[in-house]
């Protein structure tokens, strides 16, 4: 392991992504094997003036043998003491950063249903912290690591040791960790986001466009779209974080109902450890109603049926082909990287804050405001150097916004 970009990697996130401010303390969650990592972390926030680095390790492994032996009522124990840590280091202002060592066919075996009663009995136990978290309130970072079983996946040709090399490296590279300057590099890069991200809210967009080989759809806004790219600002302390690492995207919410036409991918889908590939939506004032797929088409179709807003779009995300992740040429099996890769929707929830009000309002509420609501949110990609994009405005100029894949 190489030390010096280890040490560029966890400067890059403590002072981009959650851009610790001095006296703030930092929780860090991370699997037992990303420990190397979690010392640069810690060392670099002390530096950065941390009142106090905690790190809350975890071992994939040991949870899947809950998901294995724990009798079904179980599953549903949330522990109080648990919500209550976590409400206490967010009302302390603390920052949050997750460490992923991704493992995609980890649970590839466990029963979805007991996954789903997890998720749920967390989501309930955690939703006063959801809260004050969902206020902007917490500086919040997610970032990955390699683990061996994802370093086979992405290069099933090496050997697992030359694999978790040539995974570091992608990932320092994808992340510009390799420029002589990755934190500088990293203000110029979320500095250009912010332009896109001003230049598309200024331009009251009624409709895009989307023409690509079997592509031809059209997609409207709903009239208070906001686009959201780069990062956010903290709300309790005015600084400004950078919570997914990479990030390449500008992305807001698609009119829930106004999409037609065709769309196909680009790229193939990993959901649930199978791969759908070179599939294809036809959509009708915003619902899919025929679709197809060469590979993974049953799987496809459970995700599309998991309930009535699985069948709607809930982003709408610009990424230009020069993304180095586009460039590096590989499908990293995980949504952190991949959806970075490219030009990209996704079938499901919208987020709140891409539209304006969308905070105030329940998740089933969204739909007034034009934003779709499903249990799902799951990325698909669709650009490529043949990609044409072109916008309708509110007072009928058109402007061409991304031109053979790059920002027009
Ligand atoms: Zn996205
Ligand atoms: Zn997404």
């Amino acid at each position: 392991m190489d030390t010096t970009l280890l040490k560029k990697y966890a400067e890059v996130a403590i002072r981009v992504g959650v851009n610790l401010q001095p006296g703030q303390p930092l929780i860090i969650n991370a699997p037992v094997t990303a420990l190397e990592y979690v010392r640069a972390l810690t060392e670099v926030a002390y530096l950065s003036g941390a009142s106090l680095v905690r790190c809350e390790y975890h071992d994939d492994l040991q949870n899947k043998l809950r998901y294995l032996y724990s009798s079904d009522e179980h599953l549903d124990y949330f522990p109080l003491w648990r919500a209550e840590y976590m409400e206490g280091y967010a009302r302390d202002g603390a920052c949050v950063i997750s460490v992923l060592a991704p493992n995609p066919d980890l649970l590839a075996d466990v029963d979805p249903i007991k996954i789903a009663r997890v998720n749920k009995s967390t989501a309930i136990g955690i939703s006063n912290y959801r809260e004050i978290f969902s206020k902007g309130g917490v500086s919040w970072l997610v970032i990955a690591v390699p683990s061996p079983e994802w370093a086979q996946k992405v290069f099933p040709e090496l050997s697992i040791e030359a694999g978790i090399d040539a995974l570091w490296q992608l990932i320092y590279e994808v992340n510009r960790i390799d420029h002589h300057d990755p934190v500088m590099a990293w203000e110029s890069h979320v500095e250009k986001l912010q332009e896109k991200v001003n230049f598309l809210n200024h331009l009251h967009i009624k409709s895009l466009h989307y023409e690509a080989p079997g592509t031809d759809l059209t997609v409207e806004l709903p009239m208070d779209y906001v686009f959201e790219g780069g990062g956010s600002v903290n709300t309790s302390n005015d600084a400004y974080y950078v919570p997914n690492l990479p990030t390449e995207e500008v992305f807001s919410a698609p009119y829930k109902f106004g999409v037609e036409g065709i769309l196909k991918a680009t790229m193939p889908l990993s959901h649930n450890g199978v791969l759908i590939e070179n599939f294809t939506f036809t959509f009708e004032k915003g619902k899919i109603i025929s679709f197809s797929a060469d590979k993974g088409y049953e799987t496809l179709k459970a995700l599309l049926d998991t309930d009535d807003g699985a069948r709607y779009l809930g982003e709408v995300a610009l990424v230009p082909v020069t993304s180095p992740i586009y460039q590096s040429g590989k499908i990293f099996y995980n949504t952190l990287f991949d959806e970075n890769a490219t030009c990209h929707f996704a079938l499901g929830r919208a987020y709140p804050t891409t539209i304006k009000g969308g905070l105030e309002v329940s998740p089933q509420e969204l739909e007034k405001l034009g934003g779709n609501y499903s249990l799902i949110h799951v990325d698909f990609m669709v650009g490529s150097e043949m990609l044409n994009i072109t916008a309708t405005t509110h007072d009928g100029k058109t402007v061409v916004i991304f031109k053979n894949g790059n920002w027009a």
